[in-house]
């Protein structure tokens, strides 16, 4: 997408053609429920992209043993549209969840992680005017929810 503005279905879907394979190697099944009456929203498609990518990553990087990944998309108040990245992974402790957005944090391995992510996830959606939510249950699953403003 350009710019300017950005379809999060199209997004999403760009995003993954290419993580599809890293889905079926953990055995993760990918549900999705997207809107697609849903308005442009005002961002630059690449940003959305590095947020997607960053947040259905770690979701099937928690997913070692298999697991269900769900992308919804939806209308939300105030001209927003609303997208959650959700997984059946093992969850994230209420005391960790206040580090997650603190860069270098991670609990990976040096190959697998810089702790930088989430970090740069949650600048980008400040730069675009969108929020940035998280909830987590240990042993169901965590779910991350963003919203965007609609373009003009
Ligand atoms: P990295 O992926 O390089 O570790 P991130 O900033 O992307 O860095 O994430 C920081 C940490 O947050 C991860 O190391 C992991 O402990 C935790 N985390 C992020 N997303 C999830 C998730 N979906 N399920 C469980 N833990 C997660
Ligand atoms: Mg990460």
């Amino acid at each position: 997408g350009g710019w300017r503005e950005a379809d999060v279905n199209q997004v999403l879907r760009d995003v993954m053609a290419f993580l599809r394979y890293e889905a079926q190697k953990r055995s993760v099944t990918v549900i999705e429920d997207l809107d697609f009456r849903l308005p442009f929203i005002a961002a630059d498609g690449n940003r959305v992209k590095q947020v997607f990518i960053n947040l259905i990553m770690n979701a099937l990087q928690a997913m070692e043993e298999g697991g269900k990944l769900f992308l919804r998309t939806l209308p939300a108040e105030g001209a927003r549209v609303m997208v959650q990245v959700a997984d059946t992974g093992p969850g994230i402790p209420a005391a960790t969840l206040e580090r997650l957005f603190t860069p270098f944090f991670t609990t990976k391995g040096p190959e697998e992680g810089t702790g930088l992510g989430l970090f740069v996830t949650r600048k980008i959606m400040e730069g675009v005017g969108g929020t940035i939510a998280v909830e987590s249950a240990v042993g169901e699953g965590t779910t991350f929810t963003l919203t965007f403003p609609v373009a003009e």
